[in-house]
Formats: C-alpha cells, structure tokens, sequence
C-alpha cells in the first residue's frame, strides 16, 4: 500500500522506514527541511538502532520525504499523524502541532477524490480523534466521515530499540469508527507477527495512556521503596528482585535510582492527571507518581551536599546526559535538574555522554563537555552516574585520575571497586 508519515521525528521516521521494510512504498512529510533533506540523502535525522541499515536500503526506492502535503496526500492511501505533542505551561497536552498538521492533510485532501485514512499515531488523549482531529478535517476538506476515513493507533516503541520494536511488537492497537478504515491500517501490519487490537478511536488513545502510566507507576513505586530502604540500610535490588518474581508483579521496571525521563513518560502522565481534571476527576495515584519522580534527581545532590558539603567550585563529573542508554535524547532527561541544581549550588560540571553531548550543549552552553568518561572524572571530586550505557559498566582504571574518589550510582550500573566510595541512590 502507499502510505504517507506526516512528522519524521522518532515514531515517523522508524515508521516509515519500517513500513518501507514490509513492503509499502512510503512518503515522509516535514516542515524541518533538514530531516528531508536527510532521509532523501538516507541519513536517519535520528539516532536508532538498526535505522541507518534501513534507510539506505530503501531511500530513493520505496522511501522518499518532501515538504509537500499535497503531493503526498495524492501518492499514498493512507496518512499517519506522527507530529509531537508536548507539555504545555500547565503540563496538560499541546495539541497545536496536530491540529496543525490536521488542518493541512484537510487542505490536501479536499483536492483529493480517491478515498484516504488519515490514521492517528501520535500519544493525544482520549477523545482528539473524534473531536479534533476529525472535525478539523472535515472543516478543511469539504468532505464528511465516510467520504474519507479515520483511525487511532497508538505507537508502544522504545526509544533506542525502535526499530526492533515496531518489527516484534507485543501489541497492535487500531481503533476506528468504520470496518473500512479500521480494516486498512490493520492490513498494513499483516507482515508481522502480531495479533492486531481493534477498538475504537478513545479506547485506543487510553490504551496507550493507561500503559504509560502503568509501567511510570512501576518505576515511581520502586523509587519509593528505595527511598525508604535505603534509610533502613536494605539493598532495594535484592528486596525487588524477590518482589518481581511474582508474576502478578513481573520483573521489569523495578529498578530504583534516578527516575523516569523521556519524551513519553513524564508528559504522558501529565497529560492524563490534565484529561481526568478536565473531566472532574482527581488522580491522586498519578500525582504522586509524577511527585516522586520529581524528587529523585535532587536526592542524588543532597547525598552529594551530605557527602562533600559546600559544592562551590568543586568539579562534579556527570557520566550520562540521555534520558536512557542507546538514544541521543535529553528530553526530561534526569541529568537535567540534576546539573541545574549542581550549577545552582556553585559546582562545576564536566558531562560526558557518549551520544548526547551536542544536545545538552543546547540547554547548558556553560557547562564543559568531554570526549570521554575519563576526560570528565579527571581531577573531579566526584561523580554522578545518570545513564546506563553500558561503556560506563566497563570504566575501571579511568576513575583514578579523579582527585576524590566519590561515585553516586544513580542507575545501579558499577560494581564497587577498592580505593572507591560507592554510593547507590537508593541502596
Ligand atoms: P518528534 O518531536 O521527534 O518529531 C516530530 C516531527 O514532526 C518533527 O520532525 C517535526 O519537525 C515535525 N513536525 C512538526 N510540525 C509539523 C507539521 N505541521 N507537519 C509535518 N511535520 C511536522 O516526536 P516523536 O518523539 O517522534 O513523537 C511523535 C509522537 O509519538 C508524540 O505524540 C509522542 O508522544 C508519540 N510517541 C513517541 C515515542 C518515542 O519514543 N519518541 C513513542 C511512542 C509514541
């Protein structure tokens, strides 16, 4: 099928590199001339996993992006919406974008008579396809429900595992208000493995919400418990490796430390806690989750502060800038307060990430930036692990060359070593 990605950041682009992988002849759409300059060029305007391979393979053959909405609309059968929806001021959810790329697919398809799906992939809460999304193309197109079709089908990757992810996906959700059109997204995926989810358009926006939040509350849970086991003097790990083999409770994402970043999980949550109180609904389960993900970073400098005192003019080596391993992405990434706070207190910062050193230059200019970990811990007086990359499990002799050597652990990564103090955040 011909297939159009309107947005090529990280959903769109692994999208539409995989959707050209399954044999669809795909389109990107961007207003950044750069990205489509880049995927024409097959250069992924991201870093993933497996997504170079991809796009070399198929760009220029059945991969192809342009700025262009009505050329795209014209070449594809199907239009998925994967522009970004942020935070806004209040930390409710930012629906200009897809409006805005709502009201441009409504502008291409009313020069269109063949019949289009305009299909949903961007996180909106529940309700934006049906009273968003939907009207707003039928106000630009001239053209009711039934004379086009409409979709919802959340995306689940991670980021870093992208590719794999959307190639073995767990689940597949569409939610559609027809059979057509729910029938057409669903065919796009007949190439995987994977038993297709059908609903409609709400449910499928609150499936990927409850998901989210879900697995926000696992990780916010285990910070709990680290907290308060680490005043006890108790290993938290070993208490929840205990824990996760219930299997009502499951392994994953018990790992306490410096909490959740990303660009899904911390707006994910809020923009639910900002839906349920539109509504009259108080999420106090969710407020906490989001209050005590918010007090981890400023726990590893208190345990600094209690550690080392004043930090004014001491060198602080921050090893991991990425809100997790294997991605170039800041977004809410836990180093960031955690730096602002160093700064605040008159320390001096010395980052090192093996991919995301450019990014965070965006946010703190002023800061100094390593070309290894080693670079970093030079002369410092102490280090704070923020990332689990894994050439960070390896360093060894490299944390000699600090001045003092101090290390809080906020990912439970390194393995205590002699002539180290060691300090988990939660352990
Ligand atoms: P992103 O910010 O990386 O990419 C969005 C892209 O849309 C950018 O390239 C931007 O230039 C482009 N864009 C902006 N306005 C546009 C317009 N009017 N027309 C065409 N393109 C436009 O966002 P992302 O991380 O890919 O996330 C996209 C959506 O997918 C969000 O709703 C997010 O919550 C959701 N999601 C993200 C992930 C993830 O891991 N990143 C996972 C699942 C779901």
């Amino acid at each position: 099928m011909k297939i159009s990605v309107i947005g090529t950041g990280y959903v769109g682009t692994v999208s539409a590199a995989c959707f050209a992988e399954l044999g669809h002849e795909v389109v990107c759409v961007d207003v950044d001339r750069s990205k489509i300059d880049q995927i024409n060029a097959g250069i992924p305007p991201i870093y993933e996993d497996g997504l170079p391979e991809l796009l070399r393979k198929h760009a220029g053959k059945r991969l192809s992006a342009t700025p262009d909405y009505d050329f795209a609309v014209v070449n594809s059968d199907v239009s998925f919406i994967c522009v970004g929806t942020p935070s806004d001021s209040h930390g409710n959810i930012d629906l200009g974008i897809v409006k805005a790329a709502s009201s441009s697919l409504g502008d291409s398809l009313r020069k269109k008579k063949d019949y289009h799906v305009i299909v949903v992939k961007s996180t909106v809460v529940p309700e934006t396809t049906e009273k968003v999304v939907m009207p707003m193309i039928e106000k630009r197109s001239g053209k009711h429900t039934g004379e086009f079709g409409i979709a919802m089908n959340p995306e689940f990757l991670r980021e870093g595992k992208a590719v794999h992810d959307f190639m073995h996906p767990d689940k597949i959700v569409v939610g559609s208000l027809d059979k057509r059109s729910g029938d057409i997204v669903a065919s796009l995926y007949s190439g995987l493995n994977c038993e297709v989810t059908r609903t409609n358009p709400r449910t499928a926006e609150m499936i990927k919400y409850a998901n989210n939040a879900f697995l926000a509350t696992k990780i916010s849970y285990a910070n709990e418990v680290g907290n308060i086991c680490k005043q006890l003097g108790i290993d938290t790990y070993e208490v929840m490796s205990a824990v996760g083999k219930d299997f009502r409770i499951g392994k994953h994402f018990l790992n306490a430390g410096a909490g959740f970043g990303g660009s899904c999980f911390p707006k994910d949550v809020k923009a639910l806690i900002g839906k349920a109180q539109e509504i009259g609904y108080e999420p106090l389960l969710l407020k906490s989750v989001i209050a005590v993900n918010e007090r981890q970073p400023g726990r590893m400098v208190l345990l600094l502060k209690n550690r080392l005192g004043d930090l004014r003019g001491k060198k602080i080596a921050v090893l991991g800038l990425a809100f997790k391993n294997d991605t170039d992405d800041i977004r809410e990434s836990r180093s960031i307060p955690v730096i602002k706070e160093l700064l605040d207190n008159g320390a001096s910062v010395f980052a090192y990430d093996p991919m995301a050193n450019e990014n965070m230059r965006k946010l703190f200019g002023g800061i100094q930036y390593s070309g290894s970990a080693e670079d970093a811990l030079r002369g410092a007086d102490a280090c704070l692990v923020m990332t689990e990359w894994e050439e960070f499990k390896m360093l060894d002799k490299e944390f000699e060359v600090m001045r003092n050597r101090l290390i809080i652990d906020g990912r439970h990564m390194l393995t205590p070593r002699k002539n180290i103090e060691y300090m988990g955040l939660c352990w």
